[in-house]
Formats: C-alpha cells, sequence, structure tokens
C-alpha cells in the first residue's frame, strides 16, 4: 500500500512506507524503550514522523512508562481482581501476599516493586493460574468455585502455553480456532499444536489468515489440499 507524503528533505510529495523502529526515550530519567511508528520516503530513504504520529509515539511512550513504573491505581486493581471474580483476601492469597494486603492496595497504598510484578504478572491469565496452582489450598473452596468459573480463568485454561501465537491473532482468528476446536471435540491446545506441529508458525499464520469459512464447513483452518492432520481429519476438497 503506497501513500503519500511531504517529505522533509526532499521538500515535495513523495511516495513513502510505514515503518516501526524502536526507540528509546527518556520519561522522568527512566528509559524506556518502545515501537514508533514513521514514514520512510521511498525517494530519499528520509525518516520522518507527521504530527499524528509523532502524538501517537509520545503517547506509546508513556504507556510503556506506565506499564514498567507506575504502580497500578486502586481502580485497576479492583477490575483486574474482578475478572477472576476473587475476594481482596484470596486474591491476595494466590499472588502469595499477606491477608489484608490488596485491600491497602485498594484503598491506596503503593505496592513494592516486587508486589506490583506480580500484580503485572496476574493481568496474563496463565500466569494467574500458574500462581493459583501453587497457592490455591490456601483459599477455601467456595472462593475456588468463583475463581475457577471465571471468564479470565478459564481463558487460562484455553490458551495456556499459547501466549506468543494468542497475541498474534485477531479476536477472529481466534474464535475461529475456537469454533474448530469445538466442532472437532478438542481443546484450544490441541487444535493449534496440531496446526504448529504439522509445519511453521507462518503455514500456520496463513491458514488462519485464510480460512476458506462456510457455516458448517469442516474447511475452516482446513490444512493444504492433500495434507491430512495427524488426528485424521481429511482436508475438505
Ligand atoms: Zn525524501
Amino acid at each position: 500500500m503506497t501513500e503519500k507524503q511531504s517529505c522533509p528533505t526532499c521538500e515535495s510529495v513523495r511516495d513513502v512506507e510505514l515503518t516501526e523502529q524502536e526507540e528509546t526515550v527518556a520519561i522522568k530519567g527512566r528509559d524506556v524503550r518502545f515501537k514508533a511508528r514513521m514514514y520512510r520516503c521511498t525517494t530519499c530513504g528520509e525518516e520522518f514522523e507527521t504530527p499524528e504520529q509523532l502524538d501517537m509515539n509520545l503517547e506509546a511512550a508513556r504507556e510503556v512508562y506506565a506499564r514498567l513504573f507506575e504502580a497500578p491505581s486502586p481502580e485497576q486493581l479492583v477490575a483486574l481482581r474482578a475478572r477472576y471474580n476473587a475476594s481482596q483476601k484470596a486474591f491476595g492469597m494466590i499472588l502469595g501476599f499477606g491477608e489484608l494486603t490488596v485491600n491497602g492496595y485498594e484503598h491506596g497504598a503503593e505496592p513494592d516493586s516486587t508486589n506490583r510484578l506480580l500484580l503485572k504478572l496476574a493481568e496474563n491469565p496463565a500466569i494467574f493460574k500458574a500462581m493459583y496452582d501453587i497457592n490455591s489450598s490456601r483459599i477455601g473452596a467456595l472462593q475456588r468455585q468463583r475463581i475457577e468459573s471465571s471468564d479470565a480463568f478459564r481463558s487460562s485454561e484455553s490458551w495456556k502455553g499459547l501466549e506468543a501465537i494468542a497475541s498474534a491473532l485477531t479476536q477472529v482468528q481466534r474464535a475461529k480456532i475456537e469454533e474448530c476446536a469445538e466442532c472437532y471435540s478438542m481443546t484450544i491446545l490441541e487444535t493449534v499444536r496440531e496446526y504448529v506441529s504439522a509445519g511453521s508458525f507462518e503455514d500456520y499464520s496463513s491458514l488462519v489468515m485464510h480460512p476458506t469459512y462456510s457455516s458448517g464447513s469442516v474447511s475452516i483452518l482446513a490444512p493444504k489440499a492433500g495434507q491430512t492432520l495427524a488426528m485424521g481429519i481429511q482436508a475438505a476438497s
């Protein structure tokens, strides 16, 4: 896709391509590394940012800074805990905090850097699940039931160990895999494993990127013509 922008070096409107560069900026004395989006002039090779891109890049840097160095707000912590349907006490136990620690944080006490990291990691359902597996015996049966039935917790089961792939997929692609898994009565993990082990991730990506989907068809995510998946599903012809 070719775009045209005014190149500051050529001082003329040129064809440009969108590029992404890793950049480091200092915010409040800390180095923050982030991906900056900019244009590259296809004529002179100059890379430049439009005012809109500059704003977006600053915002991206600020986001990285907040993620790395700022304590989560009480509201964010309440929201995180709510995703797992956990009581303050149970949530604290799972993360390895004291009984009253989460209550303190939700009332404005600032977590130290270790606990801040644990809270950050707990946003990832797969990691939360790992913490839960270690500490769930410390909480009551009712709390376990509530947590295990939360959507966030259950998503850890579905995509466990597949974080990198899951994050590389769009919502639509994920939905298709889920649907596929359901119609073959396989787990998400089994479904994805089949595709990943059958070929490279690129092959897998292109399969999900160009699905020949029609309702009730077995060709969602179907392997290339002639290939047969290990579990014996025939490619739709
Ligand atoms: Zn130029």
